[in-house]
């Protein structure tokens, strides 16, 4: 035992997260993929979590001396922020540092969807250009396209001013409408997917984002509707979304996030007009590695001298 505070780290987490916190913190380690087990003794001596995955608020009620949750990822859905904030427990998570990587990502995704870029690199892969010929075109094209956000905020508002330069036009939905930005703004969801046809879901998981993407949203996005998914996948109605694709109620879709990762549908895999990441948009080693710091950075801040870089906005302290 020593005399620095002690973080609990449940399950796994970017290494460098480890190797920041190690020489300032003594670390309490547990398995991953199993609930945290922990004596007494220690749950008193835990100030800090750093976690990459869930803090339920049973975990936060075993724990009577916690201060900080630092989160690790710019979607703290998992952690129990109202039990946090109840105990005035200070929950951090890593927004900013991932916004250029994550639209990149939406970019390439969206590109790749509708070119099926993809499958072209397979089929010459295969030595089918050599074989067969050319690749047949793609049916789709980003050209002359209306493309619609579902979320503006941090990550949102980067993959809108990505896709200035590609010359399509641009609306968004959100639930206030924001001062002094010249996109086009829809009131409801629904309404967005009629004006557009093409759909992007850039919202955080909340009680009122469950399912949004459904049945009369992919119906009013219509026929060449293409939908990128890069927020959660939380939002989709997954079996909405693939009869939608099977019947030509839209065209393509391209996802990054799923229902029950890292579980993925199986009628995913054989539909041709989806594209398929595994969740790895903000995925990169220089990224990763800036929410790593960011992550060792709130808790030494708040260690250090009771300020935290990254508060999200239900915490206690700004
Ligand atoms: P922000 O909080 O900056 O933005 C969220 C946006 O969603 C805001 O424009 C907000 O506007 C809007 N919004 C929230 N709730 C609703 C709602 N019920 N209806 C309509 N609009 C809503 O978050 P970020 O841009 O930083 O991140 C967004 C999400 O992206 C994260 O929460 C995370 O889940 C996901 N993400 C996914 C990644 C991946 O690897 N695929 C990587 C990083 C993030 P308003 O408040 O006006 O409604």
């Amino acid at each position: 035992m020593t005399d620095k505070p002690v973080i609990l780290v449940p399950g796994k987490i970017h290494p460098r997260v480890i190797e920041r916190l190690q020489p300032r913190f003594e670390l309490l380690q547990t398995p991953p993929g199993q609930p945290v087990e922990l004596d007494e003794t220690d749950a008193a001596r835990v100030r800090g979590i750093a976690i990459a995955g869930a803090v339920p608020g049973a975990l936060i009620d075993r724990l009577p001396n916690l201060e900080v949750i630092a989160n690790f990822g710019v979607g703290y859905d998992g952690v129990d922020v109202a039990k946090a904030a109840s105990r005035n427990v200070i929950v951090t998570n890593t927004p900013d540092v991932l916004d250029d990587e994550v639209a990149d990502t939406t970019i390439a995704l969206l590109i790749n969807t509708i070119r099926r870029f993809y499958q072209a690199e397979t089929y010459l892969r295969e030595g089918r250009w050599q074989s067969e010929g050319p690749f047949a075109l793609s049916p789709l094209s980003l050209r002359g396209r209306h493309v619609g956000l579902y979320g503006l905020g941090r990550i949102g508002g980067e993959i809108a001013s990505r896709l200035e330069p590609f010359k399509v036009k641009i609306s968004y939905h959100t639930r206030s409408e924001k001062p002094g930005v010249a996109y086009d703004y829809r009131p409801s969801l629904l309404e967005l997917a009629k004006a557009v046809d093409t759909l992007i879901c850039i919202v955080p998981k909340t009680p009122e984002t469950h399912k949004a993407i459904n049945a009369d949203v992919l119906k009013a996005l219509g026929p060449n509707g293409v939908f990128i998914s890069v927020g959660r996948g939380w939002s989709v109605d997954e079996p909405a979304l693939i009869s939608a694709l099977k019947d030509g109620t839209i065209a393509a879709a391209g996802m990054d996030v799923f229902y029950e990762e890292p579980k993925v549908p199986a009628e995913f895999l054989n539909l041709p007009n989806v594209s398929l990441l595994p969740h790895v948009a903000s995925a990169s080693v220089p990224t990763r590695n800036a929410m790593a710091d960011l992550v060792a950075d709130n808790l030494i801040g708040w260690f250090e001298n009771r300020t935290v870089k990254t508060p999200v906005p239900e915490t206690p302290v700004k």
